[in-house]
């Protein structure tokens, strides 16, 4: 059986997985300079496996730590800038935002004005904020319970997850509106729920906060040259420390961007292909798979091959989940295939832990399916 947990895992207070503890660093707005990513890869070498993930909320985790090293690579995480020395800190900087921004413009202010507004409530764990500001909205699909985003008209606008409009801020409003909004999460009983959008279906957002849609999201960014610099995807966002480490050396990038989309986006980097990363599109990219067995000790099924097997194979969106917390995609998809005593449930339309409409397969199963005429 799997055990769903209700915090989120930080660098101080690291889940334990199947390979060690998880030590999860939120970069501040995503960036890590070249200069940190080197210290990450040193550090991650030294006290963990070596495994370094990307997130879906475009964070990093060092993967196979040791309980005894866990105090030295925090230290070295803190030291590098990666970490906040305050714990509770650290665990309520939960900000997402589109890698697409510039120093000092209006995403990376409402980045901060978020950093210093959450840590004032006591929120669910895996409450946050998405900011999504830049030249066109990209973070369809990426969890933030409180959003600023913008019209069609480029006006900053504040929405609940799960609901679909928001209402028009002053960007010097933007940490009133905030505060507001998490106020109103926490006096109607949001903390039961969790999540913002698991909240709206029981209770009901003011109407003065639904009033403007949000601009159409533009389509995810593909590899090789986009604004700011070069983008190369990360097979299922698992890399390792030697890897990382070839790519600032040999593309001389002089820091990365970390993207919720299995890609990393490189600043003034050279356009060379290094292995380990892709930078033509490739299917196994559309692909959400979480380490799975033997990595993680909740899940009783292997992912990763099965999921590069079915990638050119499934026609939508696909999810091989190692267990029904579904780790690697929050967000629902076409078809989600549920670890579950060593075999598989599938979903459809819906996330690891929505109802299956078909149980206990195998992955012989899943690829005969998937290979007759009527797919999966
Ligand atoms: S979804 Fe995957 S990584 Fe997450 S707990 Fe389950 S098996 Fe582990």
């Amino acid at each position: 059986m799997s055990v769903v947990r209700g915090w989120c895992p930080s660098a101080h207070r690291p889940m334990v997985s199947g390979d060690g503890l998880l030590v999860r660093v939120r970069p501040r707005l995503g960036r890590l300079s070249a200069e940190q990513v080197l210290q990450l890869c040193d550090l991650a070498e030294a006290y963990g496996s070596g495994l370094i993930d990307l997130t879906a909320r475009a964070n990093l985790q060092v993967r196979g730590v040791a309980e005894a090293d866990h105090a030295a690579l925090l230290s070295g995480l803190i030291d590098a800038g990666l970490v906040e020395a305050e714990a509770d800190r650290e665990a309520s900087r939960n900000v997402v935002v589109t890698p697409f921004w510039s120093p000092g413009d209006v995403t990376a202010r409402l980045h901060d004005m978020a950093v210093d507004v959450l840590p004032r409530f006591e929120l669910p764990g895996k409450v946050g904020v998405a900011v999504d500001t830049g030249p066109a909205p990209v973070l369809e699909g990426v969890s933030g319970d409180f959003r600023f985003e913008t019209n069609e008209n480029g006006a900053i606008l504040i929405r609940a997850e799960g609901a679909e409009r928001g209402h028009l801020v002053a960007e010097a409003d933007a940490g009133a509106a905030l505060e507001e909004m998490i106020r109103w999460f926490l006096d109607t009983g949001g903390e039961a729920a969790g999540r913002m959008a698991r909240h709206l279906k029981v209770a009901a957002l003011p109407e003065a906060w639904q009033q403007v849609p949000p601009a159409a999201f533009a389509e995810r960014p593909g590899l090789g040259a986009v604004i700011g610099g070069r983008m190369v995807g990360v097979a299922f966002g698992s890399t390792d420390a030697g890897t990382l480490r070839a790519l600032i050396r040999s593309t001389k990038a002089t820091a990365i961007r970390v993207t919720p989309w299995r890609m990393l986006l490189l600043e003034e980097a050279q356009a060379v292909d290094v292995p380990g990363f892709l930078s033509d599109w490739d299917p196994v990219l559309e692909v959400s798979a979480c380490p799975g067995a033997p990595s993680c000790a909740q899940a009783t099924v292997a992912t990763r091959e099965l999921a590069r097997r079915l990638a050119d194979k499934v026609a939508g969106s696909l999810h091989v989940s190692g267990c029904a917390k579904g780790c690697a995609r929050p967000a629902t998809a076409a078809l989600t295939l549920v670890g579950r005593d060593g075999r598989f449930d599938l979903v459809r339309d819906g996330r690891a832990s929505d109802t299956p409409v078909q149980t206990g397969l195998s992955p012989d199963d899943i690829l005969q399916q998937a290979g007759q005429a009527s797919g999966l």
